[in-house]
């Protein structure tokens, strides 16, 4: 009796044992990178969504909400340091709007795009696109300000009240909070001033930089020089570099484009693989798998235009929507980046 008990013991302690290990890879396997990018034109990776984990909770309206695990205990955290600060304004941070799946940013593009005044360029300019929203990954989050127990949530508001903002922007970075869309800075972010967008990056050093600099994310990306180590930044260089490159084929009358970069490969991974090993990368080269879309703008003078595999659409004029495999290629001399071997695969 007492050595089927031990036994037993032995058992379950193995059970627990394995069991943990098992928790332990699945944790790892799901790790995903803080430091993901999205914006107008850089599409949320595809597995984004069945690998994020997202906590419930309530936002200053009673209405559930999700965040990010980590991006929310985090906040959390944030939220208590930063309230004793704007105790003289009589002031605390609420939540706004959070996580939102693709599904339901799909559903918002419909809901607007039914009214036939409308069209497609009103609804972009107000509803991202889906997919091409930040708040698909979790990390990002809009806060609003209770006031003297009023809520002040209105964007024009909101940006009037410059201090309390200054006070919450000024300990983002602790608590790995980056403001990503700064002030004036349109050109980089695609996006205006908005003081309530919080982006939770996880890497507190990088968020003080890029906060201590008064940079963008996007600025931040472009300065990583190490690319094999930085998925985010590879997305980053090879986006733009196409975007340059359409601009070579299509000159300046891009309305808009849009890339999912579905997959990088470096030179070693590239050199092990027998389709593309031919293509012969250099150290600080990258080979890339891509989806996109290219929309030359719809003016008088587009029959001038030259577009390969793309088509006339009479709504949204010539659009391309391919899948193709390319290489961005480093020159040393210039220490610049272009598009080689691009349409080669598919
Ligand atoms: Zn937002």
């Amino acid at each position: 009796m007492k050595k089927s008990k031990i036994l037993l013991g032995i058992i379950v302690l193995l059970v627990a044992v394995l069991l943990t290990t098992a928790c332990k890879v699945k944790e790892s396997a799901n790790e995903y990178d803080y430091l993901v990018l999205v914006n107008k034109y850089t599409q949320l990776p595809n597995d984004w969504e069945k690998n994020v984990k997202l906590v419930e909770t309530k936002n200053a309206w009673d209405e559930d909400i999700k965040v990010e695990k980590e991006a929310f205990e985090q906040y959390k955290k944030f939220k208590e340091d930063v309230e004793k600060d704007l105790k003289k304004f009589k002031t605390t941070i609420e939540l706004d709007s959070t996580y939102r799946s693709v599904k339901e940013q799909q559903e918002l593009w419909d809901e607007w795009s039914k009214d036939p005044e409308k069209g497609p360029d009103y609804v972009k300019k107000f509803v991202a696109v889906p997919g091409y929203s930040e708040h698909h990954t979790g990390l990002a989050i809009d806060i609003c300000l209770k006031k003297d127990g009023e809520l002040v949530y209105d964007n024009d508001k909101m940006i009037a009240e410059k201090e309390i903002f200054s006070k919450i922007h000024a300990k983002l970075a602790d608590y790995g909070f980056i403001l990503r869309y700064p002030k004036d800075r349109e050109d980089s972010t695609g996006y205006t001033y908005e003081p309530w967008h919080l982006r939770y990056i996880g890497d507190k050093d990088i968020a003080k930089e890029i906060m201590e600099k008064n940079i963008t994310f996007e600025e931040y990306l472009d300065s990583v020089e190490d690319l094999d180590n930085n998925h985010s930044a590879a997305i980053y260089r090879i986006e733009k570099t196409l975007q340059e490159y359409f601009k070579g084929t299509y000159g300046d009358k891009i309305k808009s484009s849009r890339f999912n970069i579905t997959k990088i490969y470096t030179k070693e991974e590239a050199d092990k693989d027998d389709t593309l090993k031919d293509l012969k990368l250099g150290e600080k080269d990258l080979a890339f798998e891509v989806e996109y879309q290219v929309q030359p703008s719809n003016d008088k003078n587009i029959k001038e235009l030259t577009v390969p595999d793309g088509e006339y659409n009479k709504e949204l004029g010539w659009v391309t929507n391919i899948q193709r495999l390319g290489v961005l290629k480093y020159d040393s001399k210039t220490n610049k980046y272009s598009i080689k071997e691009f349409g080669t695969g598919w």
